[in-house]
């Protein structure tokens, strides 16, 4: 008897509904009228700034509210960027503009000295849109990545209708916190390919504590579907690169390993099963974490201050001293355990084939 012949097996790594074979993007579809529309919403944003929860009500032309920032975005740096997602950042880079301020108050925020210092250059809507031009035109980046958007959404709405007029062609992402508005998600609809947005923590005590922000997991996870019923889940080119959807990023944070928990379960539940993940370990203490908790002056007697035991001022705990260390790998796991039990398969795994982590 012969012997059966084996089947040849197709691995292609990827469920062919997240494989594009072309991909436009958004902001290229959209129709004049509705590119007119935006606009004036944008402007409405800034006369009346309610982007984000803090809901400051101020007019951004003539003073700013808690994020600090007015009418013109200020960045802080504009560079083809290496240290995203391999999906993201591809061969050439992707094109990061990272904005200076921000709407929360992470006190172990990983970009402390962007996020928190307000170092930059102050640009209007145009000229952030020259730079995105110039970020496909000079550095090939595969996208323009817009770094910690949320309190700058109108000047990057109006900057991307700027620059596609100029010739832009490459998706957009909006890499945010997730503390936005929906209001600011139904004006960046229709300029936005990928949604490339943090889940950070889990409880209000948490995020109260950690945040300065008592409603960052309710806002998260309104967000987070409002973002998903605009995009959709990650979808890729033939060449690996992520050209569509929604990709979700969780630091995972010492001790908080069951906040990831949480997380993946609602990932899972309330978003889809399909959702692209990337549990990520690197988390390092910075910011305020770590530092020396500062004796206050108030509360040393003048009695005291003649003892030459005293300490200087700075001496004693470090603040955060819980979240004074880098994450485990026991902690990473019990985070991803939980994603895949809850369902999820997608993750920003290193390749396990000769082509991209797709
Ligand atoms: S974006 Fe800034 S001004 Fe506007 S509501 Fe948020 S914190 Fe306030």
């Amino acid at each position: 008897m012969p012997q059966a012949r084996p089947v040849a097996q197709r691995r292609l790594h990827l469920a062919p509904p997240f494989l594009l074979d072309d991909y436009t993007p958004r902001y290229l579809r959209l129709s004049s009228r509705d590119a007119a529309r935006k606009r004036s919403l944008a402007h409405a944003h800034l006369r009346n700034c309610k982007l984000c929860p803090r809901q400051c009500g101020v007019n951004r032309h003539e003073t700013t509210g808690m994020c600090l920032i007015g009418d013109k975005a200020k960045v802080n740096v504009i560079a083809p960027h290496f240290g995203e997602e391999p999906c993201i950042q591809g061969h050439n880079g992707s094109g990061a503009v990272f904005m200076s301020g921000c709407n929360l108050r992470c006190i172990f925020c990983q970009n402390y000295d962007i996020s928190h210092q307000r170092n930059g250059m102050d640009l209007t809507p145009e000229e952030l849109g020259e730079w995105f031009l110039k970020l496909q035109e000079v550095g090939n980046v595969h996208n323009i990545n817009v770094v910690t958007p949320e309190h700058v959404a109108p000047q990057v709405a109006l900057g991307v209708l700027h620059a596609a007029q100029l010739g832009l062609r490459v998706p957009i992402i909006y890499n945010t916190s997730s503390y936005d508005s929906l209001a600011s998600l139904e004006l960046m609809d229709g300029l936005v390919d990928i949604y490339l947005a943090d889940f950070k923590v889990w409880e209000s005590s948490t995020s109260k504590r950690l945040l300065k922000a008592d409603d960052y997991a309710a806002t998260a996870k309104e967000s987070i579907k409002a973002m998903h019923q605009q995009v959709g889940d990650l979808c890729f080119t033939g060449d690996g690169i992520a050209k569509a959807g929604l990709l979700i990023r969780h630091l995972v944070m010492p001790g908080k390993e069951a906040e990831g928990a949480e997380i993946m379960k609602f990932l899972a539940s309330e978003v889809s099963t399909d959702c692209f993940v990337n549990i990520m370990d690197q988390y390092h203490p910075d910011a305020h974490v770590g530092k020396k908790r500062r004796r206050r002056r108030a509360s040393v007697s003048e009695e005291e201050r003649k003892n030459p035991n005293l300490p200087e001022e700075g001496d004693g705990e470090v603040r955060y001293a819980d979240l004074n260390r880098a994450v485990t790998s026991r902690e990473v796991s019990l985070v991803r355990e939980a994603a895949v039990e809850a369902g999820l398969w997608r993750f920003c795994d290193p390749p396990k084939h000769d082509g991209f982590a797709i």
